[in-house]
């Protein structure tokens, strides 16, 4: 899962950065609303963390414009500390959660969680395709109830397809919701994770549509 955080404070900005990566998202870190908005135009990102104080353009109206192209990147954004005003703007602006600073990671985690969820229209946490089910939150998939041993890409690989079931997804599509900015990706990088997974899985999880993707088909 790919995700934008746009805040400007070094401080937290790299303590987030580096905690989100750390639980297994990949992250492009921004500190401006300008480039946040580059950003959006280049990558789909499965949400943004958005800090409503930044210099230039505002996180407000970095919110506004990308709600008024009719964009529905998933939105969370972070307040000052009791400012309620900010957040009921920010709300109203098109805003889909928020958190008041300081917060816990823990909690923000499980904020983009649900918001992933939600804009997925996927109504568990955990993921069920057969024998296979797979929990984001506890980062754990098992097959026939065994807990199954794969690395950090595998399981974002799997859980995007999985959370795409039915659908192609490119090899282009993958990479970007597995690198951040500046990450080294082999050329065949998305082929070695999905050779993996079809050991561990068997071969007919991962269907591979010649030309195009891959996919999870539809049980
Ligand atoms: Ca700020």
């Amino acid at each position: 899962m790919r995700l934008l955080l746009v805040e400007d404070d070094s401080l937290l900005g790299e303590g987030l950065f580096t905690g989100l990566r750390h639980e297994n998202y990949s992250v492009d870190w921004v500190k401006n609303g300008e480039t946040a908005l580059s950003a959006i135009r280049e990558t789909a990102y499965d949400c943004m963390i958005l800090d409503i104080g930044l210099p230039k353009i505002s996180g407000l109206d970095v919110l506004k414009q990308i709600r008024s192209q009719g964009i529905v990147l998933p939105v969370l954004i972070l307040t000052a500390q009791d400012e309620l005003s900010d957040r009921v703007v920010g709300l109203d602006a098109g805003a889909d959660d928020y958190l008041a600073k300081p917060f816990e990671l823990d909690e923000l985690c499980a904020r983009l969680r649900a918001l992933i969820r939600r804009s997925r229209g996927q109504p568990e946490q955990r993921i069920t395709y057969k024998n296979i089910i797979l929990d984001p939150a506890a980062h754990i998939v098992t097959r026939d109830d065994e807990i199954v041993s794969i690395s950090r890409r595998e399981f974002a690989l799997l859980e995007e397809l999985l959370a795409s079931c039915g659908r192609v997804l490119s090899r282009a599509q993958l990479e970007d919701k597995l690198y951040n900015w500046g990450d080294e990706i082999e050329s065949n990088a998305i082929e070695v994770h999905i050779h993996h997974l079809r050991k561990r899985f068997g071969s007919n999880l991962i269907k591979t549509i010649r030309g195009v993707g891959y996919t999870i088909p539809k049980q």
